[in-house]
This record gives structure tokens, C-alpha cells and sequence, in this order.
């Protein structure tokens, strides 16, 4: 039985990862997102989340840097 729901999630996982490399690739952002995007917020140093750098290549700020950034 355990061996059943791990192996439901593994499958889960790798599911889940393919859809996000099949998205990034259709909007022809693979290997350019991860690379261009700061792992770490420029202004506050704060990590940012893998999630945001998908969705926001070349990104080097925090969503509430970048706010404010895009504010002044
Ligand atoms: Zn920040």
C-alpha cells in the first residue's frame, strides 16, 4: 500500500514538471527563464520563489519590490 501512494506521487510530481517544461517550451522561454531570472530579490535580498521566476523570466526582484519599483 505505501509503496502504491509513493509511487502515485512520484508520478504526480514528474507530471506536474513535464506540464510546466511543455508550457515554458510553447512559450519559448525554456533555459532562458531560469537563467535570466535573480534567484535573489536585488532590493531586499529575499529569495524568489521558483513559481515567479517561471512565470516572469528575467525577473529580478520580489513581487512586493517589483511593485514597488514599478511605482515610482
Ligand atoms: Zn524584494
Amino acid at each position: 500500500m505505501t509503496d502504491d501512494i509513493d509511487r502515485a506521487q512520484d508520478l504526480e510530481e514528474r507530471q506536474r514538471d513535464t506540464a510546466l517544461r511543455r508550457q515554458a517550451t510553447r512559450a519559448g522561454l525554456l533555459g532562458k527563464t531560469m537563467t535570466d531570472s535573480a534567484t535573489e530579490c536585488q532590493d531586499c535580498e529575499q529569495s524568489i520563489p521558483e513559481a515567479r521566476r517561471w512565470a516572469m523570466p528575467g525577473c529580478q526582484r520580489c513581487v512586493k519590490c517589483q511593485t514597488i519599483y514599478e511605482k515610482k
